[in-house]
């Protein structure tokens, strides 16, 4: 009996049926795999349908949202975009605008990232020369609209990235007023680690029918990071920190600190000691931090201090360790951090300083990732048990669901 003769298997990216430019930008870019949330939303996304997707920066998300439209471009008006991606930072537009132009089908397919801080005329000229997809923060690309700079027109695919933060970061009224300006008929995708109601409320506003697609909750990309956390007293972190780099020799480290005031004066701490070292803030001037993050990305600039303004999206392979100096405000802010290591299944080392009465801060974290994170042990700072502050009754209610047994122990240890 004679087989059959069937079908080759395409696998890899070439499962997904994307058109042979794409294809060639992939392999250039050398990717091979399509990573889980590509492989989930790139297939939903081509049938034109409105997208959820609950993944992390570092999952490969940002090609996850990009090639379903780069496929169904075939040119058009270059003077009127076809594609809106709003993002909450200048950092990650500029990151996500990058990611277009390496995977850009064409050389007539054109990105062009709007953000604030950066001068108008310039972004003006370059609308002005045409451009088929924006990456924008939504108060720059407001500007634009009611300028009328940006013809919405011809727009049939927006993105929401990082739905969530920029909704904590307050552009919800912006982002209202430019969905609503947007044509109807368009094609939608929400990116989000989280769905808290905000997130819920856009969705059901600005989206038809979307098909929900979760594939990295936050807290199972944080796995193969390595955690720990040094208890300290406030008065001896910057020690500890020059300790702790000395240790452990970090290829490239990000070193989290609460205020932007902080940023500096640690960096002039440390600078003696860490000439490869640089401070980063929302308060430096665009250019000043689009230097300090091209250094950052070339390897040039070791250890970089920054406020959480860093901690979303910034994609630095070279990153191995992150520092929290101080604990994050919010506790989401932890998994992001710390999730600027390990990219894309690679394994990063986070290290917590935590102060004697933040005992509570670190439980909860632990009830986050659902995970006992270790003590670390370094010479000169005792480790001690960091004092919880709640009493039993104030146990967050998360820690009676079953799925948290494994820190319910932990909590009841440091009670
Ligand atoms: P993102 O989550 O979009 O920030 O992507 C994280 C990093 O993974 C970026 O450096 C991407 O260039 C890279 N990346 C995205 N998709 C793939 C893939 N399928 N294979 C290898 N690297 C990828």
């Amino acid at each position: 009996m004679t087989a059959e003769p069937t079908e080759p298997v395409l696998s890899g990216f070439r499962s997904l049926n994307l058109m042979a430019p794409l294809n060639d930008a992939l392999d250039r870019a050398g990717y091979t795999e399509p990573s889980p949330i590509q492989s989930a939303v790139i297939p939903v996304a081509m049938t034109g349908k409105d997208v959820i997707g609950q993944a992390q920066t570092g999952t490969g998300k940002t090609a996850a949202f990009l090639l379903p439209f780069m496929n169904r471009w075939r040119g058009g008006n270059p003077l009127k975009p076809q594609a809106l991606v709003m993002a909450p930072t200048r950092e990650l537009a500029v990151q996500v605008a990058e990611e277009a132009e390496k995977l850009s089908p064409s050389r007539h397919f054109k990105t062009v990232p709007v953000y604030g801080g950066q001068r108008f005329a310039g972004q003006l000229a370059k609308l002005q020369q045409g451009c088929t997809l924006i990456v924008g923060t939504p108060g720059r690309v407001l500007d634009h609209l009611t300028r009328g700079t940006i013809s919405v027109e011809k727009i049939r695919y927006v993105v929401l990235d990082e739905a969530d933060r920029m909704l904590d970061i307050g552009f919800r009224p912006q982002i209202e007023k430019i969905m609503r300006k947007l044509p109807e008929g368009r094609q939608t995708l929400m990116m989000s680690a989280t769905l808290p109601a905000d997130v819920m409320k856009l969705k059901d506003r600005y989206m038809h029918d979307p098909e929900h697609v979760n594939v990295s909750p936050a807290v199972l990309t944080v796995e193969k990071i390595d955690q720990k956390y040094i208890t300290v007293d406030e008065d001896r972190k910057t020690e500890l920190l020059l300790k702790v780099l000395g240790r452990e020799k970090p290829r490239q480290c990000l070193v989290f600190v609460e205020r932007k005031r902080w940023a500096d004066r640690l960096y002039r701490s440390i600078k003696a000691h860490h000439v490869t070292a640089a401070a980063i803030h929302g308060d430096l001037p665009q250019p000043q931090r689009e230097r300090i993050m091209a250094a950052f990305r070339d390897g040039k600039i070791k250890v970089l201090i920054a406020t959480d303004v860093m901690s979303r999206g910034i994609d630095v392979s070279g990153i191995s360790h992150i520092i929290n100096y101080d604990l994050p405000n919010d506790l989401e802010s932890y998994v992001h951090r710390i999730g600027r290591t390990g990219r894309m299944g690679a394994d990063g080392m986070a290290i917590s300083f935590v102060m004697p009465d933040q005992g509570d801060v670190l439980t909860e974290i632990e009830h986050l990732i659902n995970r006992e994170i270790p003590v670390d042990r370094v010479e000169g700072f005792e480790a001690f048990t960091p004092r919880v502050k709640v009493n039993k009754s104030d146990v967050p209610a998360k820690a009676s669901t079953p799925v948290f047994g494994r820190n319910r122990r932990t909590y009841s240890k440091r009670l």
